[in-house]
């Protein structure tokens, strides 16, 4: 497909200061292994309010100037490649933030979501806050048909829930979400279509407790008080809270399992002896979404209609009212924000 303009509109990081630039750049240029897409919709990640105000992190990842957003749908527009291929002109795809290298060990035995050489999409190079964008040919994920578009744009904290809840192993036991971001939301939701006994979720906001009943969650609470509730099989720690990950170390039962996913902004002190020795918790973590067998599943869950993302999509705005969008991003009152070019 050619397209006869030459500019458009783009959210721009362009000073090493917070806030965000929204004007006419020019059109991407498409390189090699590389996939030209019209972008449908962009959705605003909890890491693109720290980009937004440019914190420690914002400062160590990016370069400016640099487009940012890495969630989006988009329509491909051309490819630039050399080797054999399923993506088509036309098709709806969308990007695998995390751009892995190939070459390095952990890619050599498939674990590219953990790669050693990682670039992110959005965050180390231009991303989807635009109305076109780039993506390497080898982190785009063609949508299948079936999938409500606007849930397309979504699919990041969905397949982290889905790894996250994979690895807890959580048929017929009851678990904890600590914390109910948006992977904190479809965690509850995953565990329950996996066949979770019991969901239970944790969050000192009302609003977020509302969104987690529309999401399936059993029940819902401000503070998990152990004495009252009893112990859990397994928790998921999505808060990346210094509190929310004591409450977890406690909650867990004994033995129990907990899956570190939320990152905490400082070091958190742990009683090693009586969590790790003499209580024999199990702590894995995980760290976003396995290329592509994570996808795959995710995919299932929406075809299926087990997960309907719709329900925690609870604001749409103009790419060009971004920092309107952003605003009620950081009020904590909102689920999923989609951006539409
Ligand atoms: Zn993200
Ligand atoms: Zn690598």
């Amino acid at each position: 497909m050619s397209i006869k303009r030459t500019k458009m509109l783009a959210v721009l990081k362009e000073r090493k200061a917070p806030g965000v630039n929204i004007k006419m750049v020019p059109l991407p240029k498409l390189q090699k292994e590389e996939v030209l897409v019209k972008v449908i919709y962009a959705s605003i990640c909890g890491t693109d309010i720290g980009i937004y105000d440019w914190n420690a992190w914002a400062a160590g990842h990016i370069k400016p100037p640099q487009i940012i957003g890495h969630e989006m749908v988009g329509k491909v527009m051309n490819i630039n490649t050399s080797s054999k291929t399923d993506i088509k002109i036309g098709d709806l795809v969308s990007s695998e933030t995390h751009i892995f290298c190939l070459n390095c060990y952990q890619c050599q035995i498939k674990n590219y979501h953990i790669c050693e050489n990682m670039k992110l999409f959005g965050i180390g190079r231009n991303g989807s806050f635009a109305e076109y964008a780039t993506i390497p040919l080898r982190t785009t994920w063609k949508n299948d048909a079936k999938i409500p578009v606007e849930t397309m744009s979504v699919q990041e904290p969905l397949g982290n829930a889905v790894n996250v809840v994979t690895k807890a192993r959580v048929k017929g036991k009851k678990v904890l979400v600590m914390g109910l971001g948006p992977t904190g939301l479809c965690a509850g939701a995953v565990a329950k279509a996996y066949g979770a006994k019991e969901v239970v979720g944790v969050n000192r906001r009302e609003y977020r407790r509302r969104l987690a009943m529309k999401m399936g969650f059993d029940w819902v609470v401000e503070k998990v008080d152990p004495q009252e509730y009893g112990t859990f099989d397994v928790v998921l720690e999505m808060s990346g809270n210094r509190l929310g990950i004591q409450i977890a170390l406690d909650a867990a039962r004994i033995a129990g399992k907990i899956i570190a996913f939320g990152i905490p902004k400082e070091n958190i002190n742990i009683d090693w002896g009586k969590y790790m020795i003499n209580k024999e918790l199990a702590i894995e973590s995980v760290f976003g979404r396995m290329i592509w067998d994570t996808w795959k599943d995710t995919t299932k869950l929406l075809v299926s209609g087990k997960i309907d993302l719709r329900k925690i999509i609870t604001h749409r705005f103009k790419l060009s009212e971004f920092e309107k969008a952003m605003e009620i991003m950081k009020s904590g009152e909102a689920g999923k924000i989609l951006l539409e070019p």
